[in-house]
């Protein structure tokens, strides 16, 4: 290599790192916005709407995470944490992205505390695994359910998701002796005692029916529930 050539490498390489200088912090804040607001409504301990100082209203879906809805048990728990944790305060939102109806999924702190985190480290939250691999997320969850606090003091407490695709509302306390679980979806071929892991998968929505129903209907035991 000569010195012209040298000379033309180090230049190829300057304009380069400064490309990427310009192209990084451009693709960062073109996904994320950060905004401060007060809380104005709530719906669930992971939805709620804030007031920006600009005066525009952000419906805010906290990310990671999945709080019991309002019919399950710490649903009303988790609102409240969540209510406390943002009322009269100056609420911190790191806005990602928007879910299919229009909520904003965001990274809540106060005072630079983590509301995401503080709903999980309180039993308060399941972690959303589907849509978060967040290994800190993770963890706080794995705390919580090792000291059985809230959500993790009762026996295999049922996730919202699996909660908001049932079929039929019954309240599981008031199921009849011969009622089971099934998948609405066709392909499904087994009924389930209780809200099994196996029933985790069912897209079409999940209903309770009669045992006797579920067997005329060619649908067999489930391996899994009814030896657990
Ligand atoms: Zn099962």
């Amino acid at each position: 290599m000569n010195t012209n050539c040298i000379y033309r490498y180090v230049k190829m390489l300057k304009q380069l790192l400064k490309l990427i200088y310009v192209c990084i912090p451009l693709t960062v804040y073109s996904q994320t916005q950060i905004i401060k607001g007060k809380l104005i409504g709530i719906g669930d301990g992971d939805t709620f709407t804030l007031l920006s100082e600009n005066k525009t209203h952000y419906k805010i879906r906290l990310n990671g995470i999945d709080c019991p809805e309002k019919g399950q048990d710490f649903g009303k728990k988790a609102k409240d944490f969540t209510y406390r944790f943002c009322a009269q305060q100056i609420v911190v939102a790191e806005l990602l992205s928007k879910d299919k109806y229009g909520r904003n999924i965001a990274n809540v702190t106060v005072n630079g505390i983590s509301l995401n985190q503080a709903l999980l480290a309180q039993g308060l939250a399941w972690h959303y695994t589907k849509y978060s691999q967040d290994q800190n997320l993770a963890k706080l969850e794995q705390e919580a359910r090792s000291k059985s606090i809230n959500i993790w003091s009762v026996n295999k407490p049922m996730p919202p998701w699996i909660y908001r695709k049932r079929g039929t509302l019954v309240p599981l306390n008031s199921l009849q002796s011969g009622q089971v679980y099934i998948c609405a979806s066709k392909g499904s071929k087994t009924y389930h005692k209780s809200m099994c892991s196996g029933l985790s998968k069912c897209a079409k929505g999940i209903k309770t029916i009669d045992i006797i129903e579920a067997i005329r209907i060619n649908k067999k035991e489930c391996g899994y529930c009814y030896t657990n």
